[in-house]
């Protein structure tokens, strides 16, 4: 059967683009499946600054040039979600909300999403008081009272990014020190950022809207309520590993994809890159994942690669 796209790239986050450039630029024909505006969690990000080339970027500004970039070389399909995939021996067959399709290779470039806390609350505010991103929402809370869960680099940086814009920001940590660079842990504390320790969310309280959070503190046991109007939840991600689990590809104990130097899974035609795959998950160490996945993935279309 003949191929409708040699390689087919799920995901058009920073490592789904840079698959697609690779494998295009490689002589492959390739498309890129997104269920939403492709784009990933790099759109999420207030500000890029250690991405080389750009000295400071916004994530969106950085997602839309990946995208642009990756258009050149692959058929962008926005809003087409992968539904099942189906490996044989000669190529695999991808069914979306849209359509079927035969490729010879598939990257599997799906990203992460935001891990929930699972308190009483959380359903019930979501978009009315709560957000896993401070890009996107912080602007509503200008001028008001907010807390931010987590003590990783992202729920720092959000923390900082919620004070610029004029919030006045508590982060609830479960710890009494952060996974966070130090050098981000300082610049929060200079701006004046309130840090509450060995803390736990026990639940989300409010009426229409969030009104509060309530904390217990896990070396007093001590419980209080911070009177809050918007609740940042920032404590890691999961990865979107339904497609691998459908397929049966090896994951590791954390549910992410298992792959070797250069992105070969536990299937044949099957490759992954990016946050899926867990790792050190920075947009650039994606973008390289994404690169190596598709130099590889030209062997299992039949054409000649060094890799
Ligand atoms: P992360 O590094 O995994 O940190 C998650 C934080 O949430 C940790 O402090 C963790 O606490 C806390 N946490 C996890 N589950 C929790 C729960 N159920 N209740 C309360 N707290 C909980 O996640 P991230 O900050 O989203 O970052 C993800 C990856 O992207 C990391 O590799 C990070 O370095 C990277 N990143 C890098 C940058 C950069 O500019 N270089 C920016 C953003 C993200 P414990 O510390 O106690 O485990």
């Amino acid at each position: 059967m003949e191929y409708t796209y040699e390689i087919a790239v799920v995901g058009a986050g920073a490592a789904g683009c840079a698959a697609a450039i690779y494998a295009g630029r490689s002589g492959a024909s390739v498309a890129v499946f997104d269920k939403g505006m492709g784009g990933g969690l790099t759109l999420e990000a207030p500000k890029i600054e250690n991405y080389p080339g750009f000295k400071s970027i916004g994530g969106v500004e950085l997602a839309e040039k990946m995208k642009e970039h990756a258009a050149e070389y692959a058929e962008m399909k926005y809003g087409e979600e992968v539904k099942e995939l189906k490996v044989t021996e000669n190529g695999v067959e991808v069914i979306t909300n849209r359509g079927k399709y035969f490729v010879g290779a598939v990257i599997l470039c799906t990203g992460a999403e935001h891990r929930k806390l699972g308190v009483k609350g959380e359903k019930e505010f979501a978009g009315k008081g709560i957000s896993y991103c401070a890009t996107c929402d912080g602007f509503f809370f200008k001028g008001k009272k907010v807390a931010v869960v987590g003590g990783g680099n992202s729920a720092v940086i959000e923390a900082i990014y919620l004070k610029q814009i004029g919030c006045d920001v508590s982060v609830i940590h479960r710890r009494d020190e952060l996974r966070a660079e130090k050098a981000l842990e300082e610049e929060a504390k200079e701006k004046g950022i309130q840090f509450i320790w060995n803390s736990v969310v026990e639940e989300i309280i409010g009426k229409e809207m969030v009104e509060g959070v309530k904390i217990k503190n896990v070396k007093t046991g001590e419980e209080k309520i911070l009177e809050v109007s918007g609740v940042f939840i920032s404590i890691g991600e999961e990865p979107q590993n339904q497609l691998a689990k459908q397929i049966g590809l090896k994951l590791d104990e954390n549910g992410y994809i298992i792959v070797d130097d250069m992105g070969r899974t536990s299937m044949e035609r099957i490759f992954a890159a990016g946050d899926v795959t867990g790792g050190v998950r920075q947009i650039i160490t994606a973008c390289a994942e994404g690169a190596k996945a598709a130099l590889a993935a030209m062997k299992a279309i039949g054409k000649r690669s060094p890799y």
